[in-house]
């Protein structure tokens, strides 16, 4: 057997108890222990002397126990042992809390290595709990690099440290390289054996730069090549072949016309689902762009051949908004639509997945309750997502398998996460791109001003004129959480505040947890203008269409992230009227405020977007897994734009020379990347 294959229960020293702990970082077998990365390095490779020693920083000294060890114990039962150290150049305090056994293994006037951030004051520096041990034994916990792991409670870095070493001894010699020697040749990577030893116990900082290097190229690279293999692998798909139509008379019954933007989408998609290959395509457009038209052309393509149509939104709000504006538009045409969403009851669900399945239905529109099991459909061709940046690729896949079982469903995705180009690349990979990069002609860029409280009074007398002008306005307020109800409280305050203000007024207030019947109520008074202020959680945040509302107000504007409030901001400006954003915040950070400013510099969602991945990091600029791409261990989409370019080009290059990866050489990677995606729950995707 596989020496690093062994279960860690029974790896000496740590048992069933720890076991657990260990299974929750999803460390099983010893090989999970050399995957369990460190987050950091402390540098107790240097000693210091004690006269160069600075404030706050972290450090090892060489010195002298100088005093008798004495315990003493405090009012709350804490004990403390207190000594002086002193080497050639000065003496120093150390203090103990709590740790008696320190005292048994001290020894007036014996040296030692101590390790510790220095701390107390000026005249009386101090270590506080370091980490110790005696000259003669060093090199365990002082005298080198020490890997800082992702910890939790129950566990300690020396466990990790120990289930590392025994994972190495066991397995060091079986420890292959899943590149090949040229490729890690060509991109200058150190071999999987030292970069395994350095990643861990580096003995310089620069081992541990390469090793990382290693490890993030080869995330990045098997990455890539799953997500073209996915691609290719779908462009080989035949798909249902649609007869080209006239679309002029839809065209005709939208009511504008196209920007050239669009038409060039629809040409293309069009094209795409008349070529007997499968559709496989992203459009891609900011807030406004007209998104929607593009999708209904489409719809309508599909169904005057026949077929039949599904339309999936991340949200009821968004699916009932579409299915109140397309269901009359298409039914001039004789296009049958229905709405399935997770709040109709069981019979109305039934009623309609009946329809589908029987051919009566021709666009299904709905949330992910599109998605079940029961929901099937007579010829379906098409599937389109909306805002898709709010579905992984799995959802975007499990919809497309639901056609007549003969062929796939061709697919087209919209999304108005204006990601920056080389996270495109990566979340969308595996699909063919038009970019709409046009507004609909005399749309003004929304006017974005940041306020404090103290404005708040003119704010609101500008809101009132606003209203006097005919406009409507929507405030967003975080307080309005999803789970809390005392927040909910919160904003009920918030209401009865907004009501003094605006006596007279309809105010409407909309949260996620909502009865949909009330929801749908509240958004039908907003659309129809009978009601002035909406005060809504994010729930607005994706897709809603009211061009009257010109107003977008979002209080504590700090707690959301920047894509976030573009997003928001997209709800105004969908008229010809002049739109503005207010957002309220009583930060005095200096980073918020300057993050917020950048919303009130540009209306341009691709700036938005680099500077909030800049910001923040792609954790949280795409929301918790919500790309649905395998987790990254290592590597980071938004620092190692470099490597992310590497590792491509290779995974281009490999393909185009060995698309099937079946060379003895290239066998490791193709199982790495079956690994990969299998992980995640995608394998579906690449047997
Ligand atoms: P998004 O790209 O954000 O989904 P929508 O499709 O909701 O944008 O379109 C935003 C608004 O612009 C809608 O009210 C839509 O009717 C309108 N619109 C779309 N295309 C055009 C156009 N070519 N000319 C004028 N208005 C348009
Ligand atoms: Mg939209």
């Amino acid at each position: 057997m596989n020496g690093l294959e062994t279960e860690v229960r029974y790896v000496k020293g740590i048992g069933e108890k720890r076991a657990k702990l260990l299974n929750r970082l999803s460390i099983h077998t010893l090989k999970d222990f050399l995957n369990y990365f460190p987050r950091d390095y402390e540098d107790r490779s240097k000693l210091k002397k004690i006269s160069e020693l600075q404030f706050g920083e972290s450090a090892c000294i060489k010195a002298v126990l100088a005093t008798d060890l004495n315990t003493s114990r405090k009012s709350g039962g804490q004990t403390v042992l207190k000594f002086r150290v002193f080497d050639d150049t000065g003496s120093l305090g150390i203090t103990y809390f709590n740790q008696t056994y320190v005292k048994n293994q001290l020894c007036k006037g014996n040296e030692y290595i101590f390790f510790g951030k220095i701390q107390g004051d000026f005249l009386r520096p101090e270590l506080i709990n370091p980490a110790f041990e005696a000259v003669s034994k060093a090199g365990k916990s002082t005298g080198r690099i020490l890997p800082v792991y992702p910890m939790i409670s129950g566990l300690t870095r020396s466990i990790i440290i120990q289930g590392v070493e025994a994972a190495l001894a066991a397995g060091f010699d079986e420890l292959n390289d899943d590149l090949p020697d040229s490729l890690r040749k060509q991109y200058d990577l150190v071999h999987a054996k030292d970069a395994y030893q350095n990643i861990h116990f580096p003995k310089s900082l620069a081992d541990a730069l390469n090793a990382r290097k290693r490890f993030i190229f080869e995330e990045l690279f098997f990455l890539s090549i799953g997500l073209r293999q996915i691609k290719s692998m779908r462009q080989k798909e035949n798909g249902i072949p649609l007869e080209s139509l006239d679309l002029g008379v839809f065209f005709s019954a939208l009511g504008f016309t196209l920007t050239s933007a669009q038409n060039k989408a629809i040409n293309e998609a069009v094209l795409d689902m008349a070529s007997g290959k499968l559709m496989n395509r992203l459009i891609q457009g900011d807030v406004g762009s007209g998104k929607t038209a593009v999708a209904t052309a489409c719809v309508y393509a599909v169904v005057k051949n026949g077929y039949q149509a599904a339309l999936m939104t991340p949200t009821t709000i968004l699916a009932e908004q579409h299915f109140f504006r397309l269901a009359p538009l298409f039914e001039r045409f004789s296009i049958r639509t229905a709405l399935l969403t997770g709040s109709l009851s069981s019979k109305d669900k039934a009623n309609i997945c009946e329809k589908a399945k029987n051919g009566e239905i021709d666009l299904l529109i709905g949330t992910h309750a599109l998605i079940q099991k029961e929901v099937g459909f007579r010829n379906l061709a098409l599937v389109i997502t909306d805002e898709q940046h709010r579905f992984g690729v799995n959802q975007r896949t499990a919809l497309m398998t639901k056609g007549t079982g003969k062929a796939l469903a061709h697919t087209l995705v919209m999304s108005a996460t204006p990601n920056p180009r080389t996270l495109a690349l990566i979340l969308y990979g595996d699909l063919d791109v038009s970019i709409i990069d046009e507004l609909p002609p005399g749309r003004k860029p929304v006017k974005t001003a940041l306020r404090g409280n103290l404005a708040r009074k003119k704010v609101y007398q500008f809101l009132k004129q606003q209203i006097f002008a005919g406009r409507q306005i929507y405030i967003v307020c975080p307080l309005v959480d999803e789970n809390g109800n005392e927040e909910l409280k919160a904003v009920e305050a918030y209401a009865d505040e907004l009501k003094n203000d605006f006596a007279d007024m309809e105010i409407g207030f909309l949260h996620g947890r909502m009865k949909p019947s009330k929801k749908e109520e509240i958004m039908c008074k907003f659309t129809s203008g009978a009601m002035k202020i909406l005060v809504s959680t994010t729930v607005i945040e994706v897709g809603i269409d009211v061009p009257n509302a010109t107003i977008m107000v979002i209080e504590n504007a700090e707690r959301f992230g920047l894509s976030q409030l573009h997003q928001l901001r997209g709800r105004v400006g969908r008229g010809d009227d002049q739109s503005y954003c207010i957002l309220f915040t009583e930060s005095k950070n200096e980073e918020t405020i300057k993050r917020l400013e950048v919303l009130c510099r540009t209306n341009d969602g691709f700036k938005i977007a680099e500077e909030d991945l800049r910001l923040r990091g792609p954790g949280d600029f795409f929301g918790k897994r919500q790309h649905g791409l395998p987790d990254l261990k290592i590597a980071n989409l938004a620092s190692n734009v470099k490597e992310l370019k590497d590792a491509q080009e290779a995974a281009e290059r490999l393909l185009q020379r060995e698309p099937g990866l079946t060379h003895p050489e290239n066998r490791g990677i193709a199982r790495r990347v079956k690994e990969l995606f299998e992980k995640n729950n995608q394998s579906g995707l690449l047997n």
